[in-house]
């Protein structure tokens, strides 16, 4: 669908509601792709992710006392929540509309429980394919956060924008995430992939050259152990630095985590997402390759997060011709990202889907995706992507 496509399709959906008529304003916030350095954003790490050219919509307007009410192009059912925040965000059914919950919880208890009173009536339409490991959660809660506080009148800069879809994320999964998708999808910039330090949130942007294509394909595997896998590892993570007598893995050297896999992954990555930033500073293409199959490797080896399905489509995209592939997001199925020269990118992904075959389940999906800038409102929803 082409933007004025959606946002007629979105504009339908608020009409046929009753509110069509109203004026409405526009939000969007991109998904993401983390080329190199997963597990490492809760311990205070660092990462390499890009924002996408794939994007959450949110079109807001006035609604029913005391309701928020919300409707997605993508999922069925009809969301309908107390403006105040009082309802649990977990218990509310269709579970998408738990994000919504946790959105209108986070505003309201920034901004009081009245301020949403005079009711919300909003429709999301998102091209990020959802449980693919590119933050379509992050891409609708940012949306939702960022029009929920222009509604409730809260004013925040885009840390605190983050920080408010991250606690939302978490009240509406129970999943502790870190704060990288949210941060992306914030602070992305076109061509630019950001070097996020997750203990300073200092986001530097490193270009992304032009002769150079990222990629990605869904290996068909949904991430059903993704949230429950992910708690444990952190945990695991987080005994280790309590050993070491340190409050995160950031602060530990090779030599003290040796022993330990999961401690190791979190080490070792951290160096590998700072020599891909050089390496993509100084044009160093033949150092990208080996550390994203070195990524891999650490964490399907060491960090045990791997499954034979993403294995085989890393193998795949380097058969292909990428320059190297490794899987991403916490693991457990989703997506492969691979980078590939740009000259030759629609043959690598052809050849990859060939050499790995069309999964028969989960979202289909094997593109080239473009860095893009960051979340915010939108004037031209028909202009928009
Ligand atoms: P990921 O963030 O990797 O895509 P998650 O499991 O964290 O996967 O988030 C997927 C969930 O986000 C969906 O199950 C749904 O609740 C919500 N979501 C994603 N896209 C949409 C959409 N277009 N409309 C409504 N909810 C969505
Ligand atoms: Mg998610």
């Amino acid at each position: 669908m082409d933007g004025t496509a959606r946002a007629g399709a979105m504009r339908a959906a608020l009409a046929a509601d009753g509110s069509g008529a109203r004026p409405m304003r526009w939000w969007r916030a991109p998904g993401r792709v983390n080329l190199i350095g997963d597990h490492t954003d809760y311990a205070e790490g660092f990462v390499l992710p890009m924002a996408i050219d794939r994007d959450c919509l949110v079109a807001v307007c006035a609604g029913t006392a005391g309701r928020v009410r919300a409707r997605s192009l993508e999922l069925p059912g009809a969301v309908d929540v107390a403006a105040d925040g009082s309802d649990e965000p977990r218990r509310i059914e269709p579970s998408w509309g738990r994000f919504v919950a946790g959105a209108v919880r986070v505003v309201t208890d920034r901004v009081g429980h009245a301020e949403l009173a005079a009711g919300i009536e909003l429709v999301v339409s998102s091209t990020v394919p959802a449980g693919s490991g590119l933050s379509s959660s992050s891409a609708l809660t940012v949306a939702l956060v960022l029009a929920l506080a222009e509604s409730g009148g809260l004013v925040l800069d885009a840390t605190d924008t983050a920080r408010s879809a991250l606690d939302a994320e978490v009240l509406a999964t129970g999943v502790p995430g870190g704060l990288m998708d949210q941060l992306c999808s914030l602070h992305g910039i076109a061509d630019h992939a950001l070097l996020i330090d997750c203990r300073s949130l200092e986001v530097a942007p490193i270009r992304i050259p032009d002769d150079l294509a990222v990629l990605v394909m869904h290996s068909g595997v949904p991430r059903t152990l993704a949230g429950s896998a992910y708690a444990e590892r952190r945990a695991a993570t987080e005994d280790a630095a309590a050993q070491l007598g340190i409050t995160t893995l950031r602060d530990a050297g090779p030599d003290q985590v040796c022993d330990n896999p999961f401690a190791r992954h979190v080490v070792s990555e951290n160096a590998r997402v700072l020599a891909f930033a050089d390496a993509l500073r100084t044009g160093n293409h033949d150092a990208l390759g080996p550390l994203l199959l070195a990524s891999h490797a650490s964490l399907r080896d060491d960090f045990a997060v791997s499954t034979p399905e993403l294995d085989a489509l890393v193998e795949a995209f380097v058969s292909a011709g990428a320059l190297g592939a490794r899987l991403t997001g916490a693991g457990f199925g989703g997506c492969v990202v691979a980078v590939a020269p740009a000259a030759t990118a629609d043959e690598v992904l052809t050849a990859t889907v060939a050499a790995y075959g069309i999964p028969s389940s989960g979202p289909v999906a094997a593109f080239r995706v473009t860095a893009v800038g960051g979340a915010g409102p939108v004037s031209d929803p028909d202009g928009s992507r």
